[in-house]
């Protein structure tokens, strides 16, 4: 095992109920619909949804003819399972997002979305992802804004140590991070990627505001305020659409799910499928594959 970040972990969560569905956040749910909405394209391959969790965006995606959801938690992924039904429509893996198992350049599209939150090193993470992107392919990264009204206004007023003002990312809760909006246009376009439009989502992430008006009008009304994240961003939540540079090329992808994968261990591709594992032909590695999960954690 080559040494990566820590993950953070949602295996047995009830995050998706407990958080989404019970959690009074249909606001934050709607406002991202409507941001995600305004930056997917409207038809598409292949996606990779990083850190799908129980899959509660994927059918936004419905555009794409196939999507990849990537979790690291198998528990999450049997819930998104549940939810979507096993199709080939679906592929689900469970993998450490710094140790990918796709083949380099195979996705026209990609989205991470409260996902780089818990990423220890998100550089890393980000380029990862930039690696199995095809040239001109779309990426739709969502960050948790150090610089947001409420950290600026604590820091003011000497409630918070640390500055929203500075590049670095803030752990706040162990494997929680804030990033800055510039930290992130940086390390994007160090990548090679352009950024096409900047979003700026939950812009009424207040307390009483989500208790007086009704979740849908509250999202419309964030809608209307998206927009101004092309000149400045103090949201909590903010939403960037980027491409990586590059003429878009017609490369085929494989219509066999197990010809899209590499050995995460050795990086080699042309895994032998053995129904109920996959075997590097180089390194002998083998990678569970469990009631339509694939597996790529831990070499068993
Ligand atoms: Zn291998």
């Amino acid at each position: 095992m080559t040494n990566t970040p820590p993950v953070c972990n949602y295996e047995g969560s009830d995050y998706q109920t407990s958080f989404w569905d019970q959690g009074g956040r249909e606001y934050e749910d709607r406002a991202e619909a409507i941001a995600l909405k305004r930056m997917l394209p409207k038809s598409g391959k292949l996606m990779l949804e990083l850190g799908a969790g129980a899959g509660r965006n994927t059918l936004r995606y419905a555009g794409f003819e196939r999507v990849i959801l990537l979790d690291y938690s198998s528990t999450q992924l049997e819930q998104a399972q549940q939810r979507l039904g096993r199709s080939d429509r679906y592929i689900f893996v469970a993998a450490d997002i710094y140790r990918l198992p796709f083949l380099d350049g195979l996705f026209d599209a990609a989205t991470m979305i409260r996902a780089l939150h818990h990423m220890a090193d998100a550089p890393k993470a980000l380029e990862q992802v930039k690696h199995v992107l095809q040239p001109g392919a779309i990426f739709i990264l969502e960050f948790a804004n150090k610089l947001n009204l409420k950290a600026i206004l604590r820091y003011v007023l000497r409630r918070q140590k640390w500055s929203p003002f500075t590049l670095e990312p803030v752990e706040f809760v162990e494997l929680n991070f804030d990033f800055h909006p510039k930290a992130i246009r940086n390390w994007l376009v160090e990548l090679g990627f352009s950024i096409d439009k900047i979003l700026t989502v939950s812009h009424f992430r207040i307390g009483w505001m989500k208790r007086l008006i009704p979740p849908r009008l509250l999202a419309s009304l964030d809608g209307l305020f998206q927009p101004t994240g092309a000149l400045f961003q103090v949201t909590p939540s903010v939403f960037v659409k980027s491409r990586v540079n590059g003429a878009m090329q017609k490369t085929e992808i494989p219509t066999d799910v197990v010809a899209l994968f590499k050995c995460p261990e050795c990086g080699s591709g042309n895994l032998l499928d053995k129904s109920d594992h996959l075997q590097c032909p180089q390194c002998k590695s083998k990678w569970a594959v469990k009631d339509g999960i694939y597996d790529f954690r831990t070499n068993t």
